[in-house]
């Protein structure tokens, strides 16, 4: 089977100990698995944890190479299998088709000022819908808790018996590709219209694709006159999503819009002490305090660095010590700079400006184009070692001299204009985010 060959391929890229401690510990969940979506079973949390932090990305890259399509890695301990597969047939209502994570919970969601706000709307719709609450839009930066929260929603739910649709915006424009092309578009509509909540994972990814938009407005307004409840997270507010509809823009904010701030260093600690706990993980009050004061806010990033410092400190046999956990975040600060590169500037840039990644290596001269390239340019120099020419060389261009004059025109720009600076900002902080992630 194609996801052993996968698994047989990471032999060559890890050492044998970690093969043997983690990956072949791995089942593949057929039943479970989608098109889009590959589940294996782990014997336990610590096992789980590891694999999500270390291999997910490298998984899901593999299958890309194999099927084209990326799929979302889910790991699932042995134990919690049984909820997972109650999700699929729960009463006399079969039609739940998405997989929900099972751990993520209100009850394993730490409240603090950052997120308070969005707990507490979160909660009052999964008791009972209101109109004033619909939409819901959930906004803010990676790695805070969107994606928890709305999973949070679903679980909840579903122990009343509603039927729930929780999907990212990627998986249902997949979806709606693949029902396009079997002639099955009478299923999609049924599937989506006909749900008690309809969960909508990073809905910014719907910017500047305008068939799944077209769709997505017909089930919405659907769902909406029929008073199902709808939830949408993003990056962003409807009005800053570049390439979105105004009639979806509007629609999106009838109801409430609420953001998820970056936790303070009292949340920061409460988080650590959670997730310490949950992965029965023993450390000093003093290491959580340094960890809380220096790690970046990215909650994921928070999670990898202290099942790193875990795994080390068993294979050594001592506790966590502040050495320990001084060398884990200037590793990881380490490894987050150097591994960002000019690829991934050109797709997070691209992305964020809705349009193709080879543009930006064309001779065009096209205004967004220019402007993208200058961004790039700008994010190169300020956050990899590049020289001028050889960024010439990697984006096309004249000589050292063009990327030179970008530079200054750009610098120029975010002098005088705080919303380009801004928005650079926000790009730098993806771009750093991204790397973080994958560095854990
Ligand atoms: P986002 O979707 O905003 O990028 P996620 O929901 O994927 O972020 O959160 C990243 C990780 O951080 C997840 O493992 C999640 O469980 C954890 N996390 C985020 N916020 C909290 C919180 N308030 N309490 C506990 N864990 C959290
Ligand atoms: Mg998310």
């Amino acid at each position: 089977m194609i996801e052993n060959d996968i698994l047989n391929d990471l032999k060559n890229e890890i050492s044998e100990a970690e093969y043997s401690a983690y990956i072949s510990k791995m089942k593949y969940d057929e039943n479970a698995s989608r098109s889009d979506l590959m589940v294996f079973i782990v014997p336990n949390i610590y096992i789980a944890n590891w694999i999500k932090t270390k291999y997910s990305e490298k998984i899901s890259r593999l299958f890309e190479i194999y099927k084209r399509i990326k799929p979302e890695i889910r790991i699932i301990v042995e134990s919690q299998k049984k909820d997972v597969k109650s999700l699929k047939i729960h009463g006399n209502k079969p039609q739940i088709r998405s997989i929900l994570n099972p751990s993520y919970t209100f009850d394993s969601f730490v409240v603090g000022e950052s997120n308070r706000f969005v707990y507490e709307i979160a909660k009052k719709i999964s008791l009972k819908q209101a109109e004033a609450y619909n939409p819901v839009w959930i906004y803010g930066g990676t790695g805070l808790g969107k994606t928890h929260i709305l999973n949070a929603i679903g679980n909840s739910v579903l122990d009343k018996n509603k039927t729930v649709i929780y999907v990212t915006a990627e998986q249902f424009l997949n979806d709606f590709l693949t029902r396009i092309q079997n002639h099955t578009m009478d299923r999609f509509r049924d599937k989506y219209r006909n749900c008690d909540y309809l969960l909508i994972d990073d809905v910014q990814f719907f910017g500047g694709k305008e068939g799944v938009q077209e769709e997505f407005f017909h089930t919405f307004n659907e769902l909406h006159d029929k008073k199902k409840q709808i939830v949408m997270t993003s990056d962003k507010t409807p009005k800053q999503i570049l390439g979105l509809e105004e009639r979806l823009k509007s629609r999106f904010e009838w109801g409430m819009i609420a953001d998820i701030q970056p936790p303070g260093l009292e949340t920061k600690i409460a988080i650590i002490i959670q997730k310490c706990r949950l992965n029965q993980i023993e450390i000093d009050t003093e290491i959580i305090n340094y960890l809380a004061s220096n790690i970046n806010d990215n909650i994921r990033q928070i999670e990898g660095i202290i099942l790193k410092l875990n795994a080390q400190a068993s294979i050594i046999g001592q506790n966590i010590n502040l050495t320990m956990a001084k060398n884990a975040i200037k590793d990881t600060q380490k490894e987050n700079l150097e591994n960002i590169t000019l690829e991934n500037i050109i797709k997070i840039v691209s992305k964020e400006l809705n349009i193709k990644p080879s543009e930006i290596k064309s001779k065009s001269r096209n205004k967004t184009i220019a402007n993208a390239r200058r961004i790039v340019i700008y994010l190169a120099r300020t956050l990899t070692p590049n020289s001028m020419p050889h960024l010439a060389q990697f984006l096309n261009m004249k000589d050292h001299s063009s990327v030179s004059k970008a530079m200054k025109m750009i610098t120029t720009e975010i002098a005088q204009n705080i919303n380009t600076k801004m928005m650079l900002d926000e790009m730098k902080n993806k771009i750093q985010n991204e790397q973080s992630d994958k560095t854990v």
